[in-house]
């Protein structure tokens, strides 16, 4: 058998049969023994061990047609959002579950509603700490609710920020709260192409309470909306002053679970006072952390 990498002429390099010499030499002293020749065209045999996997074919071949992409549109233009924990839901963009176990869920509706709810006494909250919480949470001052009042803009700013505004940038504002009252009140009785209003806001004493049917429920994963994570904060000065939004009073997020994660206080209370450990090389190479 020829080896063309090693005698590619075969012009005497080994011993006449192709081999290199020291193959040629070596076989020539060993004791004489039974040979087995394999077949040329028989692969050479897959050494296992236990750092080797071997090569296995594909369960399944490829699939050949390219999988359309589903594009999302988006849907819900709302500020507000809050994580959702949940497996039962999926995304409403690429229909898969969250893969951090949560889906960002549009809560523009959800926090009035609740509000509602509490006001009409009937249940708002899953657990004895959302009832608590309850007490104080609102929509706060920039909420629908406030803005209802014709002059609302007056209370969502301080005396000093007042004297900030020229008579024409304040007459300005408030020419605009008046146009979108306007608005609202053309839409809801029918002055307006738009028909929406009345059905989704049925309640004409408190025009800013959805009907439930109508409450936006988007749903969607990191993936599908990575602004979600802009839209789901919360003010910790605001719960410092008791001005808690309705979802994170009544801890909406895990209403699904039936729960709130909780975690051990000694371990928390810890968390970033704890020393970094500094690197430094010895002298055999090896690394030691220094505490
Ligand atoms: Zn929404
Ligand atoms: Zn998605």
């Amino acid at each position: 058998m020829s080896i063309p990498e090693t005698d590619p002429e075969g012009d005497g390099d080994g011993d006449g049969d192709g081999r290199p010499p020291h193959i040629a030499q070596a076989a020539d002293e060993a004791p004489a023994r039974e040979k087995v020749e394999q077949p040329p065209s028989r692969p050479l045999p897959t050494p296992i061990s236990s750092f080797a996997t071997p090569r296995r074919p594909p369960l399944r071949t490829p699939l050949r047609t390219p999988i359309p992409i589903r594009r999302w549109e988006p849907k819900c233009n709302h500020p507000r959002m809050a994580r959702l924990y949940s497996g039962a839901y999926k995304c409403s963009g690429c229909g898969r579950s969250g893969h951090f176990g949560w889906l960002y869920r549009c809560v523009m509706d959800r926090d009035i509603l609740i509000l509602n709810a509490k006001s009409k006494g009937e249940q708002y909250a899953f657990d004895a700490l959302g009832l608590d919480f309850g007490k104080m949470m609102s929509l706060g001052k920039f909420g629908a609710d406030s803005r209802i009042l014709r002059y609302s803009f007056l209370r969502e700013i301080t005396e000093e920020q007042l004297h900030t505004y020229t008579p024409l940038q304040l007459g300005r504002v408030l020419s605009q709260r008046d146009h979108v009252h306007r608005k609202i009140y053309e839409e809801r009785h029918g002055l307006s192409p738009s028909k929406e209003a009345a059905q989704k806001y049925p309640n004409n004493a408190r025009p800013w309470v959805p009907d439930k049917l109508w409450e936006c429920q988007a749903k969607l994963c990191h993936d599908c909306h990575r602004i979600g994570s802009d839209k789901s904060w919360l003010s910790l000065n605001g719960i410092m002053n008791n001005d808690i939004p309705p979802h994170a009073a009544t801890g909406f997020s895990f209403s699904n679970l039936g729960f709130r994660p909780e975690a051990d206080v000694e371990v928390v209370k810890n968390i970033g006072y704890r020393a970094v450990p500094l690197v430094r090389f010895s002298s055999l190479s090896t690394l030691v952390f220094v505490h």
